[in-house]
């Protein structure tokens, strides 16, 4: 399975950061990952100057969020059909930061749906709070987080495990809750799905955390600003 290291720019960029993707290919060239799968996902304006950036360094570009619907009169959405018009390839769903402003499990099912029918490929994040791991419920929550979030019929799709108090935070899951989590998962998904870890991943944590079973990429944010990090974290992934 190739890994897939996903760099979640959330609401940072500007027009400038169209530069990002050479200055990154010229830290790792094509052949230097060549068994790496690369995507960024901007903010919805820069998608399709990312795209046009990315597409022959072999970097696929994603968006972070669509709405469930093709098209219609929803002031400010995006449809995952728009998205693979300007290019997307992949799009995030049901990040933490969208499901503590109240998206559910349903919300996300709906979306992951949109994707398949635009032709992406759909990363649905999920994760436990600090409460739930405390009290002993992160594969549980996870688990009934999977089953709300997947549509029964399933095209092909990436789960992000993101403990929702790792992210920004600079704390990180242990390496043998992770591989617990993912080994978890992966019976609930099976053998052909790719399991992406997030939650402050860095250039000094990257390789500890793809080195473990049932790992099959990163989901980053702070880090995937800095092309310099994200280009360490990917050669910890080659
Ligand atoms: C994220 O945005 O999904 C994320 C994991 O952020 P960070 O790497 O900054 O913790």
């Amino acid at each position: 399975m190739r890994t897939l290291i996903t760099g979640n720019w959330k609401m940072n960029g500007e027009q400038a950061w169209t530069i990002k993707p050479a200055g990154f290919d010229k830290m790792v060239p094509i052949q230097a990952r060549k068994h790496v799968d690369i995507l960024l996902c901007p903010p919805f304006p820069y998608i399709r100057e990312l795209f046009v950036a990315s597409a022959s360094r072999n970097i696929a570009i994603g968006g972070q969020d669509c709405h469930a619907s093709e098209q219609g009169a929803h002031t400010g959405e995006v449809s995952a059909e728009m998205l693979a018009d300007c290019g997307a390839d992949y799009v995030i769903i049901g990040h933490s930061e969208r499901r503590a402003g109240g998206e559910t499990d349903a919300d996300v099912q709906a979306k992951a749906k949109a994707a398949f029918r635009a032709g992406l490929t759909p990363i649905i994040c999920v994760g436990e709070t600090l409460e739930q791991r405390e009290a002993g419920e992160a594969l549980s929550e996870v688990e009934s987080q999977i089953s709300g979030s997947i549509p029964d019929q399933a095209d092909s799709f990436v789960v992000a495990y993101e403990p929702v108090w790792a992210i920004g935070t600079g704390k990180v899951a242990s390496i043998a809750d992770i591989k617990d989590m993912h080994a978890h998962i992966r019976e609930l998904v099976g053998a052909e799905t790719r399991i992406l870890y997030g939650g402050s991943v860095k250039p000094g944590n990257a390789a500890d955390i793809l080195a473990t079973d049932n790992v099959n990429g990163a989901l980053i944010g702070g880090a995937s600003l800095n092309m310099a990090d994200f280009a360490a974290i990917t050669r910890a992934a080659s």
